[in-house]
Protein backbone atom coordinates (compact mmCIF):
# COMPACT_ATOMS: atom_id res chain seq x y z
CA UNK A 1 0.00 0.00 0.00
CA UNK A 2 1.76 3.13 -1.49
CA UNK A 3 0.15 5.59 1.34
CA UNK A 4 0.74 3.37 4.31
CA UNK A 5 3.22 4.40 6.77
CA UNK A 6 3.95 1.08 7.95
CA UNK A 7 4.61 -0.24 4.26
CA UNK A 8 7.12 2.82 3.96
CA UNK A 9 8.96 1.66 7.02
CA UNK A 10 9.12 -1.75 5.85
CA UNK A 11 10.58 -0.44 2.68
CA UNK A 12 13.14 1.71 4.17
CA UNK A 13 11.35 5.00 2.72
CA UNK A 14 11.01 6.23 6.22
CA UNK A 15 13.47 5.58 9.07
CA UNK A 16 12.64 3.47 11.87
CA UNK A 17 14.73 1.71 14.42
CA UNK A 18 14.61 -1.52 14.09
CA UNK A 19 14.95 -4.57 16.84
CA UNK A 20 14.20 -7.09 14.58
CA UNK A 21 13.88 -8.45 11.13
CA UNK A 22 13.29 -11.26 8.61
CA UNK A 23 11.49 -11.84 5.60
CA UNK A 24 7.52 -11.40 7.14
CA UNK A 25 8.19 -9.23 10.47
CA UNK A 26 9.74 -6.27 11.03
CA UNK A 27 10.37 -4.70 14.30
CA UNK A 28 11.00 -1.79 15.49
CA UNK A 29 10.81 1.36 18.38
CA UNK A 30 7.57 3.00 18.77
CA UNK A 31 8.32 6.58 18.22
CA UNK A 32 5.90 7.74 21.02
CA UNK A 33 6.68 5.13 23.81
CA UNK A 34 4.32 4.33 26.56
CA UNK A 35 6.27 2.02 28.43
CA UNK A 36 10.03 2.19 29.01
CA UNK A 37 10.34 -0.45 26.11
CA UNK A 38 7.27 0.01 23.32
CA UNK A 39 8.17 -2.09 20.19
CA UNK A 40 6.01 -2.36 16.92
CA UNK A 41 5.53 -5.86 15.92
CA UNK A 42 4.93 -5.55 12.50
CA UNK A 43 4.13 -8.11 9.30
CA UNK A 44 5.39 -7.39 6.26
CA UNK A 45 2.48 -8.34 4.25
CA UNK A 46 -0.78 -5.24 4.69
CA UNK A 47 -3.75 -6.50 6.00
CA UNK A 48 -5.57 -3.09 7.12
CA UNK A 49 -6.98 -4.61 10.65
CA UNK A 50 -7.98 -7.62 12.62
CA UNK A 51 -11.56 -7.19 11.18
CA UNK A 52 -9.97 -7.50 8.17
CA UNK A 53 -7.93 -10.62 8.69
CA UNK A 54 -9.01 -14.33 6.68
CA UNK A 55 -8.97 -17.77 7.07
CA UNK A 56 -5.53 -17.56 4.86
CA UNK A 57 -3.61 -14.73 7.02
CA UNK A 58 -3.85 -17.78 10.18
CA UNK A 59 0.03 -18.39 9.48
CA UNK A 60 0.88 -14.63 9.98
CA UNK A 61 -1.54 -14.07 12.90
CA UNK A 62 0.29 -16.84 15.17
CA UNK A 63 3.67 -15.81 14.02
CA UNK A 64 3.08 -11.93 15.21
CA UNK A 65 2.84 -13.96 18.66
CA UNK A 66 5.75 -16.52 18.48
CA UNK A 67 7.75 -12.64 17.50
CA UNK A 68 7.03 -11.43 20.71
CA UNK A 69 7.90 -14.17 22.05
CA UNK A 70 11.76 -13.91 20.29
CA UNK A 71 12.10 -10.40 21.33
CA UNK A 72 10.81 -10.85 25.23
CA UNK A 73 13.91 -13.67 24.95
CA UNK A 74 16.75 -11.74 22.77
CA UNK A 75 15.55 -8.42 25.48
CA UNK A 76 15.22 -10.77 28.51
CA UNK A 77 11.84 -10.22 29.18
CA UNK A 78 10.30 -13.35 29.17
CA UNK A 79 7.04 -13.03 31.57
CA UNK A 80 7.62 -9.46 32.35
CA UNK A 81 5.84 -7.53 29.28
CA UNK A 82 2.27 -6.89 27.23
CA UNK A 83 0.82 -7.16 24.07
CA UNK A 84 -1.65 -4.96 22.27
CA UNK A 85 -3.80 -5.01 19.21
CA UNK A 86 -5.72 -1.86 18.68
CA UNK A 87 -8.39 -2.30 16.48
CA UNK A 88 -10.45 0.46 14.36
CA UNK A 89 -10.58 3.95 15.07
CA UNK A 90 -12.75 3.27 18.03
CA UNK A 91 -10.84 0.82 19.33
CA UNK A 92 -7.48 2.75 19.04
CA UNK A 93 -5.92 2.22 15.86
CA UNK A 94 -3.99 4.92 14.25
CA UNK A 95 -2.21 2.91 11.82
CA UNK A 96 -4.38 0.72 9.14
CA UNK A 97 -1.58 -1.92 9.37
CA UNK A 98 -1.69 -4.52 11.78
CA UNK A 99 0.50 -5.08 14.08
CA UNK A 100 1.34 -5.64 17.79
CA UNK A 101 2.73 -3.14 20.58
CA UNK A 102 5.24 -5.07 23.43
CA UNK A 103 5.09 -2.62 26.20
CA UNK A 104 7.64 -4.02 29.30
CA UNK A 105 8.31 -1.98 31.84
CA UNK A 106 11.34 -1.40 33.69
CA UNK A 107 10.23 0.28 37.16
CA UNK A 108 7.74 -3.06 37.42
CA UNK A 109 11.02 -5.07 37.17
CA UNK A 110 12.94 -3.55 39.87
CA UNK A 111 9.29 -3.71 42.01
CA UNK A 112 8.96 -7.30 41.06
CA UNK A 113 12.25 -7.79 42.32
P1 LIG B 1 -2.02 2.12 16.86
O1 LIG B 1 -2.59 3.29 17.59
O2 LIG B 1 -2.32 0.79 17.51
O3 LIG B 1 -2.36 2.13 15.39
O4 LIG B 1 -0.45 2.27 16.97
C1 LIG B 1 0.29 3.02 16.08
C2 LIG B 1 1.58 3.35 16.77
O5 LIG B 1 2.51 3.76 15.78
C3 LIG B 1 1.48 4.47 17.79
O6 LIG B 1 1.83 3.98 19.08
C4 LIG B 1 2.46 5.52 17.27
O7 LIG B 1 3.18 6.14 18.30
C5 LIG B 1 3.36 4.69 16.37
N1 LIG B 1 4.02 5.45 15.28
C6 LIG B 1 3.47 6.38 14.48
N2 LIG B 1 4.37 6.81 13.58
C7 LIG B 1 5.52 6.13 13.83
C8 LIG B 1 6.82 6.12 13.25
N3 LIG B 1 7.13 6.91 12.21
N4 LIG B 1 7.76 5.30 13.76
C9 LIG B 1 7.46 4.51 14.82
N5 LIG B 1 6.25 4.45 15.39
C10 LIG B 1 5.29 5.25 14.93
Amino acid sequence: MSDCLFCKIINKEIKSNIVLENDSFLVFEDIHPKADIHLLIVPKIHIESVDHAEKKDVNVLGDMFLKAKEVAEKLNLKGKYRLQVNVGRDGGQEIDHIHMHFLADKKKEVAME
